[in-house]
C-alpha cells in the first residue's frame, strides 16, 4: 500500500536548501557582557531581564492587571492625568510614527522644529502621510529659542508642532521646551514631543507644559528592553484622532485600534507580552526611586562625567547652555574617527560607546542604569586609556580626580 504512506521528503525535483552551519550564541556573545555606555540600548536591571523571560496570555486577566499598572505608572512618569496612555510593539520610532501619523494626514499643516537627525525623522513621517510640512531648522549645536519658534508659528499657522526634548544625534537639549509648547498652544497648535532619550532623566511634566503627545522608547531613559515603546496623547489630541476624516494608512499603528488592547482588554495584535512585563518592571523601579531622585541622580552623574572628560583635556561638543545631559557628545580629537575610538574602547576595555550620524563626535549615554558611579569610573578610565593608546595627549589621572571631586561635592 505504497500510496498510504506519507513521504516526508520534498518532491524529487525541488531544490533543497541546506541547513547553514552556525555556532550557538554562547560562542558569539562575550563571556562577560560589555558595559553599554552608548546612546542606547542601555544596561537593564535584573528585574527587567527576568520579566523579559516570561510569556503569559496576552488577553488574560493577569495581562489586564499588568496593563492597568503600566498605564498608571506611565501617567506618573509622563506627569499626565490623560487617559490616553498606550504602548506599541516597536522601537521609539514606532511610537513616533504612531503619534505623527494618527494626528496628521493629507494637508495637515505641521511645523517641525528641527535640531538634527531625530527631529527630521518626525518631519519625514509627516511628509509620508501627505502633510504640509514646514521645517524650522535650528543652527547646529544650539537649542531652539521660544521667540524664533513663536515667529515661525505666526508665519506658518501650523495645526501641529513637533520638537525633540533631547536631540540625541548632536547632544543638544531644547531647554526652552516649556515656553515653546506654551506658544504653540496659544496659537491653537497641538504639540508633539519626542522624549525617547530624555523621559525619566529630566523633567517633562506633560500636563503642566500643555503637551499633546509624548513619545518614548524602552531602551533609553527607562532602562527597559528595545522594541516596546510608550506614548501618551492629551484629551485634545485624542479628540483630533477620533475626528479624522479617514482611518490612518498604518493598521498596526492605528491608535483607535490600539485602544482595543490598551483600554478595552481586547484584541488588536498579539502584544509583545514579555516586553510589556519588562517595561512594567522598569516603570516600577522608576516609581520606587521617584522622579525627583531619578532626575537628581542623572544630573549628578552626567555633570561628573562631563567634568571628568573636560579635566582630561577632551572637549565637549555643545556649549553648556544647550548641552544635553542624557547623552554627552565629545569632540573627536584631530585625526581620529569615531569608528576607531568605539572599536578600541570596546575591544580593549569592554565598554561600548556610540559614534554619531555625521557630527565629529563620540557619545556617552547617561540614561537610566548608565548613571551609576562605578560605571562612570570604568568609562572615564576606558575612554582616557583609549585616547592615550590612539596617540592623544590626555591627562587621565586628572579626569578621574575631577570625576571623584564632582561626585563627592554633589
Ligand atoms: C533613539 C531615539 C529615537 C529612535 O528610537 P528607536 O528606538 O531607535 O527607534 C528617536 N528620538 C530620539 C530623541 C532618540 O534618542
Amino acid at each position: 500500500m505504497k500510496n498510504d504512506s506519507v513521504s516526508l521528503d520534498l518532491p524529487h525535483d525541488s531544490k533543497k536548501i541546506a541547513c547553514p552551519a552556525v555556532v550557538p550564541l554562547s560562542s558569539i556573545l562575550p563571556e562577560e557582557p560589555l558595559l553599554m555606555m552608548g546612546a542606547g540600548p542601555v544596561p537593564i536591571p535584573d528585574a527587567v531581564a527576568k520579566a523579559n523571560g516570561v510569556v503569559i496570555n496576552h488577553l488574560g486577566s493577569t495581562m489586564a492587571t499588568v496593563i492597568g499598572q503600566v498605564k498608571a505608572m506611565a501617567r506618573y512618569v509622563f506627569q499626565t492625568e490623560s487617559k490616553w496612555v498606550m504602548g506599541v510593539a516597536g522601537p521609539g520610532s514606532a511610537a513616533m510614527e504612531m503619534a505623527v501619523t494618527n494626528l496628521a494626514w493629507t494637508g495637515t499643516r505641521v511645523l517641525c522644529v528641527c535640531n538634527g537627525f531625530f527631529s527630521e525623522r518626525m518631519a519625514e513621517m509627516a511628509r509620508r502621510v501627505g502633510a504640509d510640512v514646514e521645517m524650522l531648522v535650528i543652527p547646529n549645536g544650539r537649542a531652539a529659542e521660544a521667540g524664533e519658534v513663536a515667529d515661525a508659528i505666526a508665519r506658518f499657522r501650523p495645526e501641529i508642532v513637533t520638537i525633540v526634548q533631547g536631540e540625541t544625534s548632536n547632544t543638544v537639549w531644547n531647554r526652552h521646551l516649556a515656553s515653546i509648547a506654551a506658544a504653540a498652544r496659544e496659537a491653537g497648535a497641538l504639540v508633539v514631543v519626542d522624549a525617547v532619550c530624555t523621559l525619566s532623566t529630566m523633567p517633562l511634566p506633560m500636563d503642566e507644559w500643555g503637551i499633546d503627545a509624548v513619545i518614548t522608547g524602552g531602551q533609553k531613559g527607562l532602562s527597559s528592553i528595545p522594541g516596546v515603546s510608550l506614548l501618551a496623547f492629551s484629551e485634545p489630541a485624542w479628540q483630533r484622532i477620533k475626528s479624522r476624516p479617514a482611518a490612518p494608512a498604518h493598521w498596526c499603528l492605528d491608535a483607535s485600534l490600539a485602544e482595543n488592547f490598551w483600554h478595552n482588554a481586547s484584541y488588536h495584535y498579539t502584544a509583545p507580552v514579555s516586553g510589556v512585563l519588562a517595561l512594567h518592571e522598569a516603570l516600577r523601579l522608576v516609581c520606587a526611586e521617584t522622579l525627583e531622585r531619578r532626575f537628581a541622580r542623572h544630573l549628578k552623574c552626567s555633570n561628573a562625567l562631563q567634568a571628568g572628560i573636560e579635566a582630561m583635556s577632551l572637549k565637549l561638543y555643545v556649549a553648556r547652555e544647550s548641552r544635553l545631559n542624557s547623552v554627552v557628545g565629545i569632540r573627536l580629537p584631530e585625526g581620529l574617527s569615531g569608528a576607531d575610538v568605539c572599536a578600541h574602547i570596546s575591544r580593549h576595555h569592554h565598554v561600548e560607546i556610540a559614534g554619531s550620524f555625521g557630527a565629529p563626535i563620540v557619545r556617552i549615554g547617561q540614561m537610566g542604569e548608565q548613571c551609576r558611579e562605578h560605571h562612570l569610573f570604568r568609562t572615564v578610565h576606558a575612554l582616557g586609556r583609549t585616547m592615550h593608546d590612539l596617540g592623544v595627549d590626555v591627562d587621565l589621572p586628572a579626569g578621574v580626580a575631577a570625576l571623584e571631586r564632582s561626585l563627592a561635592a554633589a
